[in-house]
């Protein structure tokens, strides 16, 4: 098929970020072959080597788009800006890579001979700057928006308040109402970019500003699990059209990086060799790591609640240095309380990175306490394995709000914890929420198989996202320059 259009996507360089995106990429080329796509893989030297390996598996699996990785930048020294707003510097990172952008899509897209006629930039919602690039370019730009229908809707919200006059949010204990959550939303759960007064405010607020320039916003959502926010999108003449095409998921961990086979191999005989529905399964994300105290906190009560376990323990990273965890090796012992492994080898695995695809798509795992990051939670919706809320980082608490409160569709441990808080969360609570969640007359369980059910036929043919995708291609194509 003759090549018509190409688009070429932007990611913000991190896992949750360029995972989705490139199997969205890899979901439009399955879908129309009369697309090209081309990935420009940002790579400003605050950001870990370890993401680049699962990009370079990611590029390995499908030949037909094509990744162009950008020049490693020299900004290490930026690195002292990252407490105090890491959404400002990230921002400011992305936009210094503006001239490599507009110069590596000149070199290998417009100038290139082989490539079909450019239709447009699919950016990222922390590198709204490359808007700039697009317009300088004179093709349209698409946000694809990494989480949910209802945090979109918190930032469009943000702008029209902070146009009125508002400001950063001071009081934590308040509630506050936003139109895309059906309930009112405890202070306590907003993303902390809310109330920084160090840029990190101002940081979404112009994103979100510029949101609105683009012709077209991609949600990696779906009408069925968001009703109430997907519908107050759709309904808002004041926004691009929105398309809610998720989920969109690497759903056959093709972003592992091939070094963990063996690991994964044998995290996957012990799950064989566990009964049905029995398994908890404990993760928190490429970023998720807990200090020794509450690592110890934990394995109590592990034990406690009697319920066999697979835990995905990863190690902080040195202090000052941005890095993904990492993996502990004979020093685990260290961290654990005395005699645990042994107490509990007929009961649980502990490991490190784990598949979390295909461990949630294991027949005997029932329970995920999961961190809330937003592919972790559409994962967790594939699979019809209920969560447990345990949110850690970025907009993390509010998804868990909204899964608890606004959806029924996860068991709260806690909805406000932040691995900055230093909190210890009980061994009493967590292995209270894990019975909770493992119990068979647990509501909960049922409209997540529900929405499980859902999910998946909203992607094959006539489901809400796979008309969204249509509706999304048909205008790319009619956007054209
Ligand atoms: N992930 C994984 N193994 C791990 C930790 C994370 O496979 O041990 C994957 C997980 O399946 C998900 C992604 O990493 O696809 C994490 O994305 P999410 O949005 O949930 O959280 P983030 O890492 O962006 O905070």
């Amino acid at each position: 098929m003759k090549k018509i259009a190409e688009l070429v996507l932007i990611p913000a360089p991190g896992l949750g970020h360029l995972v989705p995106k490139i199997e969205f990429a890899k979901r439009l080329l399955d879908r129309d072959d009369r697309f090209s796509v081309t990935v420009l893989v940002m790579r400003p030297a605050v950001v870990p080597d370890a993401i680049f390996a699962h990009v370079e598996s990611l590029a390995a699996s499908d030949t037909r788009i094509n990744f162009i990785n950008l020049p490693r930048s020299d900004d290490h020294n930026r690195l002292m800006e990252f407490p105090k707003s890491p959404e400002k510097l990230l921002s400011d990172l992305l936009d210094a890579q503006k001239p490599y952008v507009k110069e590596a899509i000149m070199k290998h897209v417009i100038s290139n001979s082989k490539s079909a006629p450019l239709a447009g930039l699919v950016v990222d919602f922390f590198c709204t700057s490359m808007i700039d690039v697009a317009n300088e370019l004179g093709v349209p730009s698409y946000l694809f928006f990494p989480s949910a229908a209802a945090c979109l809707g918190l930032l469009l919200s943000l702008l029209g308040r902070h146009d009125q006059g508002g400001r950063e949010f001071e009081e934590l204990e308040a509630d506050y109402v936003f139109k895309s959550y059906a309930n009112p939303i405890p202070g306590r759960v907003l993303p902390m970019f809310m109330f920084n007064k160090y840029g990190g405010y101002t940081t979404l607020v112009n994103h979100a500003r510029r949101f609105k320039e683009t012709k077209g916003i991609i949600l990696n959502s779906f009408a069925e699990l968001e009703s109430h926010a997907v519908n107050s999108l759709l309904n808002d003449d004041d926004i691009p059209p929105v398309y809610a095409v998720g989920p969109v998921m690497d759903l056959k961990g093709e972003s592992e990086s091939r070094s963990d086979e063996t690991r994964r191999d044998e995290i996957m005989k012990w799950l064989d060799d566990q009964p049905d529905s029995s398994v908890v399964f404990l993760c928190f994300g490429s970023q998720g790591s807990f200090g020794e105290e509450q690592v110890k906190v934990i394995a109590e009560g592990l034990e406690q609640s009697g319920v066999r376990f697979l835990w995905s323990l990863r190690k902080p990273p040195p202090k000052g240095k941005l890095a993904m965890p990492g993996e502990y090796t004979s020093d685990i012992q260290e961290v654990l309380p005395n005699g645990f492994l042994e107490r509990t080898k007929e009961m649980g695995m502990v490991c490190g990175w784990a598949p979390q695809k295909a461990v949630l798509a294991h027949k005997s795992v029932e329970g995920f306490v999961s961190h809330c990051g937003w592919n972790s939670i559409l994962e967790s919706l594939w699979f019809g394995v209920p969560i447990v809320t345990w949110p850690m980082y970025a907009e993390q608490q509010i998804n868990a709000f909204q899964m608890v409160k606004d959806l029924g569709l996860a068991v709260e441990l806690k909805l406000d914890y932040r691995d900055t808080s230093g909190e210890i969360v009980s061994a009493e609570e967590i292995a209270s929420a894990i019975k909770s969640v493992m119990d068979i007359d647990n509501k909960v369980r049922k409209r997540v198989k529900e929405v499980s059910e859902n999910g998946r036929s909203t992607v094959i043919h006539q489901g809400s996202s796979f008309s969204a995708f249509g509706h999304l291609l048909e205008d790319i194509i009619k956007n054209k320059p």
